[in-house]
């Protein structure tokens, strides 16, 4: 995926990232909303979301379903162009005209604080190392995986 941003190019993640966007191929609504801001309220061809299984791939018309998110690159296509949104958890619903994405935390790669990002992956990183059986491995894992994601999406923007 990382070398088909914005080409609309062949891209394994999104197998018809070729099309253009006057063929008018079919839309759903793609909202993504978090507990401060909505996002995102737009028609989307095609999206990829980061499931707690792995990643879902979702197509207009797809049968309802709910799934619970990861933290991870949430990946869609408007026409030729796919864009990418960091979302660290949440939860997905699905219908067939409209995907409703309620995420702890989401971000435009361009609004991700690198420096922000970079301190909080070095503290996870020191949590993880020290031998305090105070510190909560598992938090210092996610924080560690968030910080991670956000930075290789800021890279991106
Ligand atoms: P930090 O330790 O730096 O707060 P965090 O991973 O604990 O990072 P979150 O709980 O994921 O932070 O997010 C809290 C809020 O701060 C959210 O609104 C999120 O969008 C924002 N945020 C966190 N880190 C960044 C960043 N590097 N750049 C931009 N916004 C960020």
């Amino acid at each position: 995926m990382a070398n088909a941003a914005n080409t609309g190019t062949q891209n394994p993640a999104m197998p018809h990232a070729g099309a253009s966007a006057s063929q008018g191929g079919a839309s759903m609504l793609l909202r993504v909303v978090t507990p401060s801001r909505q996002l995102l309220s737009e028609p989307v061809e095609e999206l990829q979301v980061p499931g707690k299984a792995g990643y879902l791939g979702i197509l207009p018309g797809h049968a309802p379903m709910l799934s619970e998110l990861r933290v991870g690159e949430l990946t869609y296509r408007q026409g030729r162009n796919l864009h990418r949104l960091l979302i660290t958890g949440g939860f997905l619903e699905v219908l067939p005209e409209q995907v409703t994405i309620l995420a702890e935390a989401a971000e435009r790669p361009e609004e991700i604080d690198l420096a922000r990002a970079q301190t909080a992956r070095d503290r996870a990183e020191k949590r993880l190392r020290s031998a305090d059986p105070e510190v909560d491995l598992n938090r210092a894992t996610v924080a560690l995986e968030r910080a991670l994601i956000r930075i290789q999406l800021a890279g991106k923007s």
